[in-house]
């Protein structure tokens, strides 16, 4: 049993903008318990703190500033957690925060480099490798990965790719047994047997998650993710299973509203944006009283499925997140707050232990003979019929197989039933005389002591060579599996599906969208690097068949010198000599040299599959994503032309819009009134587009900040909130292409409006 509190550890994001960073300070030395301190200006405080304080510490077990690696991450607060599950015990890592402060980024992972994976990854990748190298257990690895959105579960890893919103995903209820014991209902558990199954599940998993995510729902700040590795192990021969799990939790956004709450209230007097948070809250503020019996986990889905990993038999860890920019302070003191309670809650983590009833029966089974067979010794009664013709042929397999098991203390066990015993003992005096007729035949007419070596060595290198050719038959497959993934085209299901139902009216604006969208730069990267790994690994798989003949050559090199030396001693009537054969040796160390050279390029091509499959399935997302701003883009482009243009208007396809003066003026009011209506303008009058506001995911062509425009902006009024906005399903995702090509005609017209424009001011 391990007995410790939660450990709570904050992460600090990097400002977006440093200037808007607020005041804080870490403090690591003090009493070797590190403080995180925040200053509130007095202004601020004033706002909203009755008592007008300034600053506020907080003790955490380890903080990480602003450039912390994912690696520094994973090292300090998920390893120790991983190793734990590893040993049996339940682990829960989560992260809490405001939304943006990073807790995705951290538990996931960010979407541009493979230095920025996070923790599920990382862990993933840990456990396999220790599960590789520990041969003393039998291990077996399920993943799950649950979203709970609004009090609804759904099963992330739902391999249909059907999923156009989260209510298409199966439902997930939690149910509960007599013993008080909670079941998830509808939840896949998928079995992984390497890294690379596991990755695969994740990013099914978040390719889901971000499909099922609309700008309506909002999924991504108000739901929570747990990501669930199921690990079980035995011993060989043992009917005790342990099962462990870990949940890797990435919570919804834990921003409260009434930001603009009465002074004083807002810090004590809490209200959530998401229900389930505040009651996850109060579970939390109950395990932390020592006295309470009673603790509310049903009160929300979300607590029910971590009723056991949140206090009690389990390891948990708490990463708060803190973005602590001056806007932001006053969530992240409440934060840390929070952090503090989840300190004080005690758990005691012990073993899950259960036994295999199939294994026991197996045992008893055993035993039972056992008894019996003892039993017969003691009391002398002998069975009188002879073996049958079944039980002598059982009998002669076992021998075969006890004289080759290469295991000193390996038994050759047939019960206590004399007969067998006596039956055994005739078998092996028949083998050993056989063998010393075969002997005397083939190598030597001579038992010489020198022979009697050599026969004991003959057989040891036949073994070396029989391991060998397994293993090169075994590496043989692996890189065939290899070459096999790596010929697979990056293209992901989804753009090519989105691609055949597009118009080409529609494709031509993605081609301009989204070589104009800001995420292109870093798929180009992407695709730069993924481009090297490939090249690398092609490289590397060349090598690796070289050495592999090299190996097969000196091996053949080996095994006729040794035919040789055996030639010699036999045409000169004498044994192999004693020295060593100094060629052998060579052969031998150049063979060693291979098989190591070989090891660690093998070695490396694994590390560089890992890789170019995290690259592969993070352009995916990149383009998935890619695929869902051209849509909400586009439907805005569709309202707008259906609000604004006369053409459309008067249904009147034929007529080229944006003839005369008049309408180009109307154009470009619109275009600056929205460029003042509250969407920064960024870039600078480059004519590309940029992504404005995130939140409202709006991507608009940003055009050079005319004076003209800007003067405006002060005094017009947003021409966005009189636009009714058309709803995203009202948009056929296989457009009429007529219509795609007024809405093509449209952007293309206001662009080259905008280059006037940006001419024109130059
Ligand atoms: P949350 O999940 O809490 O809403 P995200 O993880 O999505 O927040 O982070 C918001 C943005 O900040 C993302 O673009 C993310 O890549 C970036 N980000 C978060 N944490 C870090 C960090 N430690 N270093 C660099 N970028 C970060
Ligand atoms: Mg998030």
């Amino acid at each position: 049993m391990v007995k410790q509190t939660i450990q709570i550890f904050a992460r600090v994001k990097p400002p977006v903008r440093k200037h808007q960073q607020g005041i804080y300070s870490i403090d690591e030395d003090e009493k070797l318990i590190p403080s995180l301190e925040i200053i509130l200006p007095r202004d601020l405080a004033d706002g909203f703190v009755n008592n007008k304080r300034e600053s506020y510490k907080f003790k955490f077990q380890r903080i990480f500033d602003q450039d912390a690696k994912q690696e520094t991450i994973f090292e300090n607060i998920a390893k120790p957690v991983a190793g734990s599950v590893l040993e049996g015990y339940n682990g829960t890592i989560f992260a809490y925060g405001q939304t943006g402060s990073g807790k995705t980024f951290t538990i996931t992972g960010g979407a541009e480099r493979y230095s920025d994976r996070g923790i599920i990854p990382r862990t993933l990748s840990y456990i396999f490798e220790q599960l590789q190298k520990d041969s003393s257990k039998m291990y077996t690895t399920h993943i799950s990965y649950l979203e709970i959105y609004n009090e609804c579960g759904y099963d992330l890893l739902d391999p249909r790719h059907e999923a156009s919103s989260l209510e298409d995903l199966p439902k997930v209820t939690v149910l509960e047994d007599p013993d008080q014991n909670i079941h998830l209902k509808n939840l896949t558990l998928h079995q992984a047997t390497t890294e690379e199954e596991a990755l695969n599940l994740l990013f099914l998993g978040d390719t889901n998650r971000m499909i099922a995510e609309t700008p309506m729902n909002q999924a991504s700040t108000r739901s929570h993710c747990i990501f669930t590795i199921h690990l079980s192990s035995k011993e060989p021969g043992s009917a005790t299973v342990r099962h462990a799990k870990l949940h890797l939790v990435d919570l919804a956004g834990s921003e409260r509203v009434a930001k603009t709450g009465v002074g004083g209230h807002l810090l004590t007097e809490a209200k959530y944006i998401n229900l389930s948070l505040h009651y996850l809250e109060q579970v939390i503020i109950a395990l932390s009283e020592k006295h309470r019996s009673h603790i509310p986990y049903r009160n929300s889905m979300m607590t029910s499925v971590l009723r056991d990993s949140l206090g009690g038999n389990c390891m948990t860890t708490m990463i708060a997140t803190l973005s602590l920019e001056k806007r932001n302070l006053d969530e992240s003191i409440s934060t840390c707050r929070f952090a503090q309670r989840v300190a004080l809650i005690k758990n005691e983590a012990v073993l899950n232990e259960e036994i295999d009833p199939r294994l026991m029966i197996k045992r008893l089974q055993k035993e039972i003979q056992e008894l019996k067979d003892e039993l017969a010794m003691v009391t002398g009664e002998q069975r009188t019929e002879a073996l049958t013709e079944a039980e002598l042929l059982q009998l002669e397999k076992l021998i075969t197989s006890f004289l080759e098991d290469q295991d000193p203390e390996s038994r050759l066990e047939v019960g206590a039933d004399m007969r067998k015993v006596h039956h055994c003992f005739h078998h092996l005096k028949k083998l050993l005389n056989d063998k010393k007729i075969f002997g005397n035949n083939t190598v030597s007419n001579t038992v010489s002591s020198e022979s009697k070596d050599q026969d004991c060595q003959e057989p040891l290198k036949e073994e070396e060579y029989r391991k060998l050719r397994d293993i090169l038959k075994q590496r043989d497959n692996e890189i065939s599996i290899l070459s096999e993934v790596m010929k697979k085209l990056p293209l992901s299901w989804f753009e090519r599906g989105m691609r055949e139902e597009m118009s080409l009216g529609r494709q031509e604006a993605f081609e301009i969208f989204k070589r104009d969208h800001a995420d292109s730069v870093t798929i180009d990267d992407n695709k730069q690097i993924l481009k090297q790994r490939f090249s690398e690994a092609k490289a590397l798989g060349e090598s690796i068949n070289e050495a592999r003949s090299k190996i097969g050559h000196l091996k053949e090199e080996i095994t006729q010198r040794h035919i040789q030396q055996v030639a010699l001693g036999i045409s000169e009537n004498m044994a192999v000599p004693l020295m060593p054969d100094q060629q052998e040796e060579k052969l031998r160390s150049q063979l060693e040299e291979e098989k190591r050279r070989y090891k660690t390029m093998f070695t490396r091509l694994k590390a560089l599959k890992v890789e170019i499959e995290h690259l592969q399935l993070l352009m995916d997302k990149a383009k998935v994503k890619l695929q869902k701003e051209f849509e909400v883009w586009w439907a805005d482009e569709a309202t707008n032309l259906q609000v604004n243009s006369p053409a459309v208007n008067s249904l009147d396809h034929t007529k080229p819009f944006l003839q005369t003066s008049d309408s180009l003026h109307e154009q470009s009011q619109l275009f600056s009134n929205k460029s003042s209506g509250g969407w920064e303008v960024q870039g600078q009058g480059t004519g590309r587009f940029d992504v404005c506001d995130v939140n409202a995911r709006k991507i608009l062509p940003s055009p050079c900040p005319s004076p003209h425009s800007q003067k405006q902006s002060s005094t017009s009024t947003p021409l966005e909130d009189s636009i009714p906005k058309r709803p995203m399903s009202s948009i056929p995702l296989t457009g009429d292409s007529q219509t795609d090509s007024d809405i093509l005609a449209f952007i293309k017209a206001r662009q080259s409006i905008l280059q006037k424009q940006c001419l024109g001011s130059n």
